[in-house]
C-alpha cells in the first residue's frame, strides 16, 4: 500500500470516488480507502433518483449543476451509467402543499430550472396509471429533466476513470485513526498501514461521524434506516418518478420494467438496525396500490435496507473543518447524496486543488449548526 498521498479519501461510495476522479484529473496524488467493496454503503442501496426540485436554494443549485454534469457523464467517464431523464412528478395533497410548491417553483425557476405546476387534469398525461381520487391529489409539480442513473455503474465508472488518472483505490482497507499536528491533518492509520497526507476527505456516509470523532470533531448526523422494494418486471407504464411529501412514498418504473420504491417505516427508531421488516412491506404495498391500483396483483421480488445519513436541516455538510485544517467534510447527505455527487466532487476539488471556495461550501459548512437559524430543507421523502 502507498505510504504517502496528496489526498486520502475515506469511503468508496459515489461521493468518495467522484471526488477521487476530479482530484486525480486535476493532477493530485489520491488514495481512496474503502473498508468493504465499492458502493457497499448507501450508494449500493439507493433509489438513485436525480431530482432538482428542492425547497432550499443550495440543494436546488447543487442538483441543477449536477444534472448538467450527469448529461455528459457517460461520455466523460467512458462508460454508460444508464442516465435517463423521465422527470419527477411531485404530488400535492393540500392547499398548504400547493402554496409551498408555488414558492419552491418560483425559486427553482429563478435558478434556471425548467419546472412547472400542474393542475389535476394534467397529472394523468405524465403518469396515466395513478388513482388521483384514491390519493386525494389536488395538483403537482413536474420537472422533465429530473431522472435516474444506475448507482453501481456510476460508482464503477468514476472509480475506473479515477484509476486512469493515477488514483489508487484500496478496498477492504479500514481507517482506524487520523493523526494531526497543530490542528492540521498529518496521517491516516489503516488496517494495512499508515499513509502520510495533509488532506483527508471524510466521505464515509453513515460512518462519517466516527471518522470525524477520530480528530475530535462532533457532527450532528444520525442514521435513519430505509427500506426499498422491487417488483417483478412489467410492461412499460410510465417514465417519471412519482413522489409525495405527505405520504413519504417514492416510486418509479425502471427501464427493465420493475417498480422500485420506498416509504418511511412506521414507528421507526434511529439506529443501525439492518433487518428488513414486514411492517415496511405492508405499509409500502398498501400505499403503492392506493397510488396505482393496477399493481394489486403484482409480485414483489426483492426488498432491502440501507441508511440515510441525516443532518438536522436535511442538507449535506461540506468543506474544510474550521478547527482541523486539511479535514474535509463530505457527508450528511440526508437521502440525496447520489444526485449531488457530480457537483459536490467538483466544488471540493476546486477548494483542495485550487484553493477556490464557493458560497455553497460556505453555507453548508459544519459551523452552521452552531447558530440557531437553520434553513430547513422541506422537500424530503422516504
Ligand atoms: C434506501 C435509500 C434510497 C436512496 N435514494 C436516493 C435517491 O433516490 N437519490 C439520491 O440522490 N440519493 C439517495 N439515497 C442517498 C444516497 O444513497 C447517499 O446519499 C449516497 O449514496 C451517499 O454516498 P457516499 O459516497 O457519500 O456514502 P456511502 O455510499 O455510504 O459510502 C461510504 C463508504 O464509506 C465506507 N467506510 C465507512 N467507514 C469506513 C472506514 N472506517 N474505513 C474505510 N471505509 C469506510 C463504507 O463502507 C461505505 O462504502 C438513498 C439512500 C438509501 C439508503
Amino acid at each position: 500500500m502507498k505510504r504517502k498521498a496528496d489526498v486520502v479519501i475515506i469511503g468508496g461510495g459515489v461521493n468518495g470516488v467522484a471526488t477521487a476522479y476530479a482530484l486525480a484529473k486535476a493532477g493530485l496524488d489520491v488514495v481512496v480507502l474503502e473498508k468493504n467493496y465499492l458502493s457497499s454503503g448507501a450508494t449500493g442501496k439507493c433509489g438513485a433518483g436525480i431530482r432538482q426540485q428542492w425547497s432550499t436554494a443550495e440543494n436546488t443549485e447543487l442538483a441543477i449543476r449536477s444534472v448538467q454534469m450527469f448529461e455528459h457523464l457517460s461520455s466523460d467517464l467512458g462508460m454508460d451509467i444508464e442516465f435517463r431523464q423521465g422527470g419527477y412528478l411531485i404530488i400535492n395533497h393540500s392547499e398548504k402543499e400547493l402554496r409551498q410548491s408555488e414558492e419552491n417553483v418560483e425559486m427553482q425557476k429563478r435558478l434556471g430550472l425548467n419546472v412547472r405546476l400542474l393542475d389535476i387534469s394534467e397529472i394523468l398525461s405524465i403518469v396515466p396509471v395513478l388513482d388521483l381520487k384514491g390519493i386525494k391529489a389536488v395538483g403537482a409539480t413536474f420537472c422533465p429533466t429530473d431522472g435516474h442513473a444506475n448507482p453501481f455503474l456510476t460508482t464503477f465508472a468514476y472509480a475506473n476513470a479515477a484509476r486512469k488518472h493515477g488514483a489508487t483505490i484500496s478496498t477492504h482497507t479500514t481507517v482506524t485513526g487520523i493523526k494531526t499536528k497543530d490542528q492540521h491533518v498529518t496521517s491516516v492509520k489503516t488496517s494495512k498501514g499508515t499513509i502520510h497526507t495533509s488532506w483527508v476527505v471524510d466521505a464515509a456516509g453513515v460512518y462519517s461521524k466516527d471518522i470525524a470523532k477520530m480528530v475530535g470533531i462532533k457532527t450532528p448526523n444520525k442514521p435513519y434506516r430505509k427500506e426499498v422494494l422491487a417488483t417483478e418486471r412489467l410492461q412499460s407504464m410510465f417514465e417519471a418518478m412519482v413522489i409525495s411529501f405527505t405520504d413519504g412514498i417514492y416510486f418509479s418504473q425502471q427501464q427493465e420494467g420493475q417498480i422500485v420504491g420506498g416509504i418511511p417505516i412506521p414507528h421507526e427508531q434511529i439506529g443501525l438496525y439492518k433487518t428488513p421488516t414486514f411492517s415496511f412491506l405492508r405499509h409500502m404495498s398498501q400505499t403503492l396500490t392506493r397510488y396505482v391500483p393496477l399493481l394489486r396483483h403484482v409480485n414483489m421480488l426483492r426488498h432491502w435496507t440501507g441508511f440515510y445519513d441525516v443532518t438536522p436541516d436535511a442538507r449535506p455538510i461540506l468543506g474544510e473543518d474550521r478547527t482541523v485544517k486539511g479535514f474535509i467534510h463530505c457527508h450528511g447527505f440526508s437521502g440525496h447524496g447520489f444526485m449531488l455527487s457530480p457537483m459536490v466532487s467538483k466544488l471540493l476539488t476546486e477548494y483542495i486543488a485550487y484553493e477556490k471556495t464557493s458560497p455553497i461550501l460556505d453555507r453548508l459548512n459544519l459551523d452552521r449548526f452552531e447558530g440557531s437559524n437553520l434553513t430547513q430543507e422541506h422537500s424530503v421523502v422516504g
